[in-house]
């Protein structure tokens, strides 16, 4: 059985490490911060001092991470993880990031005897706290097969999405729906509750039509109408995505106007403190705005 690496516990990270933990996985794990890494040690990981010491230790590492600078960072430094793990192993970053830095980071890797899967994650935080994540899979054939039974512990939907560098690249497509309705969603609560209209006549209209999201009816129930803004997933890393998305999209030549508009309505939330949010709190961040009383649900 490989040895198990995992780095970056944070909203994501610490509930699917603690999955692989419980359902039996020997786990070296490690984030800068202390406090989750205690956490995981509780459940029965072993907390390493560094990435470099959990490469050293370890057959497979798991990434998740907030940003391509951390990833690249961890992965690719002079005390990294490709510097320490031996030929032969294999790295899994989940992460969200730049799919060109995706490309390096794999041919890296492959240039040491090292394998590369990109793995990113679909779904809520609250998904993966059950371990009921979705995985967008960029991966060989061989390397699909040996990561095949961690992402089933952490999740239930995998998708093998074709060679290195599909899994992000479907993550980013996902994401610019995911989160682009996000920020419509935030607009057209804004206008209804200016409007005095019934919050949830108007929710019980629009799941009934066409204009039904999965942002609004599934991650907006449970988290901003319900009045928690807690991450889950924040403002900051949402605006983050936008950004790898506008960009990936300028550099495929492919136009992405509104994508461009959403970014410029989450670099304004992020100014006026909403950064640590939840993004479903994008309404209330045009609501506050606006002076109009924020959506809530009873
Ligand atoms: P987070 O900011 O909560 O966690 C990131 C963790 O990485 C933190 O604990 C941080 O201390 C650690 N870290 C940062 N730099 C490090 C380094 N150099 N070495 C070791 N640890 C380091 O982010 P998150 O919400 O867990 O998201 C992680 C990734 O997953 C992001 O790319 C995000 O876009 C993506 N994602 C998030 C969600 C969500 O709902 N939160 C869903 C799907 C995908």
């Amino acid at each position: 059985m490989d040895r198990i690496g995992f780095i970056g516990l944070g909203n994501m990270g610490r509930p699917m490490a603690s999955n692989l933990v419980r359902k039996g996985f020997p786990l070296v794990a490690f984030d800068v911060k202390p406090g989750p890494l205690r956490q995981l040690a509780d459940l029965g990981a072993r907390a390493a001092a560094s990435c470099a010491a959990v490469a050293g230790d370890c057959d497979l590492v798991v990434t998740m991470l907030p940003d391509s600078a951390s990833v690249e960072e961890v992965l690719t430094a002079p005390d990294g993880v490709l510097a320490h793990l031996h030929s032969g192993g294999l790295v899994m970053d989940m992460s969200t990031i730049d799919p060109l830095l995706t490309d390096r980071v794999a041919a890296a890797a492959v240039a040491k005897g090292i394998a590369f899967v990109d793995a990113p994650v679909g779904r809520l935080a609250s998904h993966a706290e059950r371990g009921e994540s979705l995985f967008m899979v960029g991966a060989t054939p061989e390397a699909f097969a040996r990561v095949t039974p961690l992402l089933e512990a952490m999740g239930t939907a995998i998708h093998h999405c074709g060679s290195v560098g599909s899994g992000i690249r479907t993550k980013l497509v996902n994401n610019y729906l995911a989160i682009v309705s996000c920020g419509f969603n935030a607009e057209a609560l804004a206008l209804s509750q200016r409007f005095g209209l019934s919050l949830e006549k108007t929710l019980e209209v629009v799941h009934g039509t066409t204009a039904t999201n999965g942002q609004l009816k599934i991650a907006w129930a449970a988290k901003v109408l319900k009045g928690d803004t807690e991450p889950g997933f924040t403002i900051d890393l949402a605006h983050k995505d936008l950004t790898l998305i506008v960009d990936a999209a300028a550099a495929a030549g492919v136009p992405v106007p509104i994508a461009a508009a959403a970014r410029g309505a989450f670099t304004a939330a992020r100014d006026e403190g909403f950064g640590a949010k939840d993004f479903s709190a994008m309404v209330d961040v045009l609501c506050d705005r606006a002076r109009i009383t924020r959506p809530r649900l009873p």
